[in-house]
């Protein structure tokens, strides 16, 4: 049995299936079906390969409106108006691997590097004294130079942090697909999600993007859920890099991968990311026929959301300020911001050093009050939550909430309170007076009327000292 799950193959993205659901899609994509189906992506109750495929071909601009103002609709349903933050954090850029589309693939020749644990406890003060709460640990693959034990004393080393009240209090993990073992170290290491992007659902397109290390296996790179899944991991983070293959079919592939995990475990992904393939050292974009550009990225965002409503959809910092502010309003609940994507990037900045290649190039560079303002500006309630992880809501039972829009009415009141704690403790005067603002605004719209009590007590007893508070 268990040497099943380590071998398993990826028969559940049938590429077959996809291309004739884009066919089908072309034929049915009239402005009566598209409708009717933007009508049933309301309902929140997600869609069919052919249902994704007939909106991928609409190109009326009117019909593209109705699916934008869809996605927004759901995301409110589902998870109301937050938007929660987190912050990368590059322990590694040894790598063994040779992803086409990476500045850290093995071809490439700089002097690489891995963390100690106390440059990795000065980089989450780094991260910490922005005000985040939540990081994405990212990692390159190399067995000997990055090895699972390494990342698990990292795990440690970040959790062990404490300034000004303030500690990590979720790791997302971004490392290479690995055994059921060492998903069960991670488990028992209490990460948060664990996170590893397809990068291409497209099997040829795969193998080219990967000519040569572990991860040009395509079958054990996509199976890695199941593992992590069997090794007893809840919360598992999909994603692709567009503009490696067609976006439509890598969107049916996603929407494939989420129905298999729902299908095997109960539970599809927690988190789908969208990243767009962009500049890194020594990658030239004109070599990929395939990128997308923001009319497209913006109608697959919505249509993500649309498909698979209840997971969470998170953005980057890939993309530039004023269109990640655009995609907000599409469907996206988690965004990074502040970021480095180099190794140590945190405090070779602070201290103006020699910096680390990155693994690409940040076209958002707001620092992470900016941010803040800029969202809150917008009408969005900006939130460090960690609370469904801490409190056991993940996998199935994190879903079961999702799906009948009852954890908003958590979302709601955890971002109030985290957003609180960050005004008293990090914010700048403009950001402050804003998110006090905004914050008034929340709290009188809580529907519970306890609920609200209780969460304005916690607010008088952020203001005098008291620190994580959740439910
Ligand atoms: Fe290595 Fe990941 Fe970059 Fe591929 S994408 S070269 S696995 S760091
Ligand atoms: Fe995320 Fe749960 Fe917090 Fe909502 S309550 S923001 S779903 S951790």
């Amino acid at each position: 049995m268990h040497q099943q799950i380590e071998r398993q193959s990826a028969s559940f993205i049938d590429e077959a299936a996809i291309f004739t659901a884009l066919e089908e899609g072309k034929r049915r994509a009239s402005r009566a079906e598209a409708e009717a189906i933007i009508k049933k992506a309301v309902l929140a109750d997600g869609l069919t390969l052919e249902e994704v495929a007939v909106l991928l071909n609409v190109a009326d601009p009117e019909l593209v409106e109705q699916i934008y103002k869809a996605a927004k609709q759901i995301k409110l349903s589902i998870y109301g108006n937050r938007l929660v933050l987190f912050a990368p954090l590059y322990v590694s850029d040894y790598c063994i691997n040779s992803c086409v589309y990476c500045g850290y693939g093995a071809g490439h020749k700089f002097k690489r590097r891995r963390l100690t644990m106390e440059e990795i406890r000065k980089e989450t003060t780094a991260i910490l004294d922005m005000g985040h709460k939540r990081i994405a640990m990212e990692a390159g693959e190399d067995p000997e130079n990055c090895p699972i034990d390494y990342i698990l004393d990292a795990i440690q080393a970040v959790y062990s942090v404490d300034i000004k009240n303030a500690n990590i209090r979720r790791i997302n993990v971004n490392i290479a697909a690995t055994t059921v073992e060492n998903y069960k170290k991670l488990k028992d290491a209490e990460i948060g999600t664990y996170i590893l992007f397809q990068e291409t659902f497209h099997r040829d397109t795969y193998a080219r993007m990967h000519p040569r290390g572990p991860k040009h296996d395509y079958d054990y790179h996509t199976t890695s859920f199941d593992r992590a899944m069997a090794a007893g991991i809840d919360d598992v983070g999909a994603g692709v890099l567009f503009g490696l293959y067609d976006h439509k079919f890598e969107v049916l592939g996603l929407l494939q991968q989420a129905l298999h995990l729902e299908a095997e475990f109960g539970c599809g992904p927690h988190t789908i990311s969208v990243p767009r393939i962009r500049p890194a050292g020594g990658i030239n974009l004109a070599s990929f026929p395939h990128l997308v550009s923001d009319d497209e990225f913006k109608k697959l965002v919505a249509i993500i959301r649309m498909a698979v409503p209840y997971t969470g959809m998170i953005i980057t910092t890939r993309e530039e300020a004023g269109f990640r502010n655009q995609c907000l309003e599409l469907g996206i609940s988690q965004l990074s911001g502040g970021s480095c994507t180099g190794v140590g990037g945190y405090c070779e900045e602070n201290e103006a050093g020699v910096k680390q290649p990155t693994q690409f190039v940040v076209n958002d560079e707001r620092p992470l009050d900016q941010v803040m303002f800029d969202i809150a500006e917008a009408g969005h309630l900006p939130s460090f939550c960690t609370a469904c992880y801490r409190n056991g809501r993940t996998g199935d039972r994190f879903m079961a909430m999702a799906k009948i829009g009852e954890i908003q009415n958590l979302c709601q009141p955890n971002a109030i309170l985290t957003f609180k704690e960050y005004l008293v403790d990090f914010a700048s005067p403009e950001t402050k007076a804003l998110g006090e603002k905004i914050i008034r605004e929340h709290l009188k719209q809580i529907p519970n009327p306890k609920l609200r009590r209780k969460t304005q007590e916690r607010l008088a007893q952020i203001e005098a000292g008291k620190r994580d508070l959740y439910y």
